[in-house]
């Protein structure tokens, strides 16, 4: 890579969650039998006439003021014209010269390697613009392939970023930034597996300060680790090739995640001509200022805002508030749970930790997750007051809540859980201790101070693992400085 600058930019294709599809009555929604939600409108039928569907123009909207982008007054649909089979019409309906959104940024971590400093970098849009999705192949054994028009005209916002990514690690931060906002945004499932939210990559070398180089076409990145991984090798591919005098090819390829490189698919020599044309059978479409700001006052807060405060008010890691904001869901779990049991970080550490954990373990989302904030609030405040500590709660009553054992308090009572937080007690227990290993104390006195967990170690003992840690080494420290 040396001496080389990677230019990034994507095009992400982000299937819209409406109850219908683009441009007919149809059913928008996955795992219904094959062909079965289909009408003339969507199969290409002759005499057959698209209606636009309002709800999506409406989520467009809310990506276009989510990143402050240009909400264009008037834009068109256009036919771009190719052949496939899961395409029945001949044509997909897309926007034309002017999407309906314009520009915009988005704001993400940048990559200290290639940027020099830490802190984020803002990504230009290029445009948002509304368009349909094509049926899905299934190519069987012996040669056949099964078409499925379910998907066909269902809605896709394609939105298009400038090459403004530096390194592969940018290019799965703006997804993953992306990702956030969408679902946040409540227009898009987010479901990558599914391909609800899909990715291409346009890649290129050139050497700092020069024009663009030539730029290949990564195809069909569906996870982010993926997108790492495939520009990762792609731009170590470019940068052999012109390390070694050779030229790159402006060509398609596409990510094999077992082979671990990208591959060639098709060459752009053949320059796909798409004979754009305005689709004659849908008006131009219009927006008005009244709609603009109806969109507005419905948008709720926004991921990187919710990571912001989180960071400010509650004194949050970025990482950690990131993490916490991966959905919706996740997000209000994490305020409810911060506001009920009074500690924002203690709530922080139970989600990334304990509760994550149960939630991989059983391959579930937080939706499904047996407890509500309330219960699970009990014990986080029982860890804060410490009352209990981190270990009993994590190994006994976090256990004994998932299998439904009553509530917090009432766990740690059964099961005597409780610390012991009496001082004179703990002071007792610290004479005691202090009292058999005189060689330690002597040593400490002497300046030995990693010695000191051995002998806080020693009372939690004699405590029975039930005295709390934090008042024991309180107790210690007075005992050692006066003794
Ligand atoms: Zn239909």
């Amino acid at each position: 890579m040396s001496g080389y600058e990677a230019v990034i930019g994507l095009e992400v294709h982000v299937q819209l969650r409406t109850r219908s599809k683009m441009f007919c009555a149809c059913a928008n929604r996955v795992g219904a039998p094959p062909n079965s939600q289909t009408c003339p409108v969507c199969l290409g039928l002759p005499g057959a006439l698209p209606a636009l569907n309002a709800e999506a123009v409406r989520m467009a909207l809310a990506l276009g003021l989510a990143v402050e982008a240009r909400i264009q007054p008037r834009s068109t649909f256009y036919r771009k014209q190719y052949f496939y089979p899961d395409l029945p019409k001949g044509y997909q309906i897309t926007q034309g010269p002017v999407a309906l959104v314009e520009g915009g940024d988005l704001d993400i971590p940048g990559d200290p390697t290639v940027r020099g400093a830490t802190g984020p970098v803002r990504i230009r849009l290029e445009r948002a613009h509304l368009e349909e999705d094509a049926g899905k192949s299934h190519h069987e054994a012996e040669g056949q392939s099964l078409v499925d028009l379910n998907r066909a005209g269902v809605p896709l916002l394609e939105i298009v970023g400038a090459p403004d990514l530096r390194s592969a690690l940018e290019a799965s931060e703006y997804l993953k930034t992306l990702h956030r906002l969408v679902v946040a945004l409540g227009i898009c499932d987010g479901n990558l597996e599914d391909g609800s939210f899909r990715c291409d990559a346009n890649v290129s070398l050139r050497r700092s300060g020069e024009a663009f180089g030539t730029r290949v076409e990564v195809k069909n990145l569906n996870s982010f680790r993926f997108v790492r991984q495939a520009l990762d090798h792609e731009i170590q591919r470019q940068a052999g090739l012109l390390g070694q005098g050779q030229p790159v090819l402006m060509e398609t390829r596409g990510w094999d995640a077992l082979a671990g490189e990208t591959r060639a698919q098709r060459t752009k020599e053949a320059a796909m001509d798409y004979r754009y044309f305005p689709e004659p059978d849908l008006p131009p479409l219009s927006i008005e200022s009244t709609e603009i700001e109806a969109v507005r006052a419905s948008l709720p807060e926004l991921p990187e805002r919710q990571i912001q405060r989180w960071v400010e008010v509650h004194g949050l890691g970025l990482d950690e508030a990131r993490t916490l904001a991966q959905s919706p869901a996740f997000a209000a779990y994490f305020e409810t749970l911060a506001r009920l049991s009074g500690t924002a970080r203690g709530a922080a550490a139970w989600l990334l930790g304990e509760v994550s954990r149960t939630l991989n373990e059983r391959g579930i989302g937080i939706e499904a997750f047996p407890l509500s904030p309330e219960s699970l609030a009990g014990l986080v405040a029982l860890v804060e007051a410490r009352t209990i500590s981190f270990g009993a709660a994590k190994d006994q009553v976090f256990p004994a809540l998932l299998v439904g054992e009553g509530s917090a308090d009432a766990i740690v009572a059964a099961k005597g859980l409780a610390q012991v937080r009496d001082r004179g007690a703990i002071e007792a227990l610290v004479a005691q201790v202090l009292a058999a290993h005189p060689g330690p104390v002597a040593q400490i006195k002497g300046g030995k101070d990693s010695l000191r967990g051995f002998l806080v170690g020693q009372v939690l003992k004699a405590g029975g693992g039930k005295v709390d840690p934090a008042l024991v080494q309180e107790v210690l420290s007075d005992r050692l400085a006066n003794a």
